[in-house]
């Protein structure tokens, strides 16, 4: 089967199969991984290896620390403006969709929000041009949302903020493809699209960004206080941590993000390219800021999205429904969702739309 899940999403084959294999004794210690103590040398292993991995994998240098925590992507909403106000009362955010929404939101308890450009009038289908935005001069940061997981659209450039930290929400698209990781104060990702299971959420934060939390900013949410433990001031999410770390050496083994990035460059543009040649199936965005890892699409009439969901999942194509909010159809292509997936993915729409267009 090939899962086109948006998150959680698939994972390696082989990293569920190693996950399997050592499941009940890891390398011979007689306990399974859930069972360790953090503070153990063999978790401390595990642990400091994922990190290393995943910094050479992003190229992330001294100057920025890696986090490990908890709550999933959604928690940051909140951890990013408690953390990084500091003495200033507003912070800048582009708007290119839902998930930009909630961002905003939520920061929106804490900081006087500026939105500098938004793409709602035209449907979120397109990033707004940057030479229009209205950057402003006293915000603490510029938030942005690389990818658009619900919607499917996608930066292809990274924004200019002047001399505030740019801080990203890289969850739907890191390790995709390589990023130059000096030009961010922030990048942050929940974990269940390209790193691992869901509730963990990867942080990485330039250094002279730490210490300026909030006076009531709760400890857990304090990145002064999680980088100076490790990510272990409390216990964290030890196993999903691990599993992290497979999937770090597995995209180690197939070339690292350079590697990657021209896989899934190819694997969008193999189904944009199918459904653009064919008029039964469409995708409102535009085309230059199509999203890699998340493809939206539509019938040509909706009242055959239950039969061809329905040959999907006969076929082992999970989980093609597009999001509630949006409807339609929805393929996430993911680092794990191999090339031959989505010649599967293809070849169904081909027959179907034979069938029924
Ligand atoms: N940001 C983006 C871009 C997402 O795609 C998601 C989840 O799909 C989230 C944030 C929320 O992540 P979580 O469910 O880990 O809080």
């Amino acid at each position: 089967a090939y899962n086109f899940c948006a998150g959680p999403a698939t994972l390696p084959e082989s990293v569920l199969k190693q996950a399997r294999d050592e499941m009940l004794d890891w390398r011979g210690t007689g306990m399974s991984v859930m069972e360790m103590s953090h503070r153990s040398d063999a978790f401390v292993e595990i642990a400091e290896t994922a990190e290393r991995d995943f910094r050479e994998l992003a190229g992330i240098s001294d100057d920025y620390a890696v986090l490990f925590m908890q709550g999933g992507a959604s928690s940051q909403f909140s951890t990013i403006p408690l953390n990084l106000l500091g003495s200033k009362t507003s912070a800048d955010y582009v708007n290119t969709g839902i998930w930009s929404k909630k961002a905003i939101a939520e920061a929106e308890r804490y900081a006087s929000v500026n939105i500098v450009a938004s793409s709602e009038s035209s449907g979120f289908t397109s990033i707004p041009d940057p030479s229009s935005w209205q950057v402003s001069a006293d915000a603490a940061y510029l938030h942005y949302t690389p990818n658009e997981t619900i919607g499917g659209v996608e930066f292809d450039f990274i924004p200019d903020s002047g001399s505030a930290p740019l801080v990203a929400d890289m969850s739907s698209t890191i390790l995709s493809r390589p990023v130059d990781v000096s030009k961010f104060g922030l990048i942050y990702a929940g974990a269940q699209k390209n790193i691992g299971p869901s509730g963990l959420v990867v942080v990485v934060i330039r250094k002279d960004l730490l210490g300026k939390a909030r006076q009531e900013t709760p400890t857990m949410m304090n990145y002064q206080v999680i980088a100076d433990h490790g990510s272990m001031y409390n216990t964290p999410a030890t196993y999903s941590w691990y599993l992290a770390g497979l999937v770090f050496k597995w995209l180690k083994a197939q070339g690292g993000v350079k590697a990657m990035g021209e896989i899934n460059r190819r694997k969008a543009e193999k189904l944009y390219g199918f459904i653009d040649n064919h008029e039964f199936y469409a995708n409102p965005i535009d085309p230059r800021f199509r999203s890699w890892m998340n493809v939206p699409f539509t019938l040509q009439d909706d009242a055959l999205n239950s039969a061809f969901l329905e040959g999907a999942n006969a076929r082992g194509l999970l989980n093609l429904a597009g999001h509630r909010s949006v409807g339609g159809m929805r393929a996430s292509i993911y680092n794990a969702m191999p090339e031959a997936g989505v010649d599967a993915l293809i070849q169904y729409m081909a027959e179907f739309a034979q069938e029924r267009g």
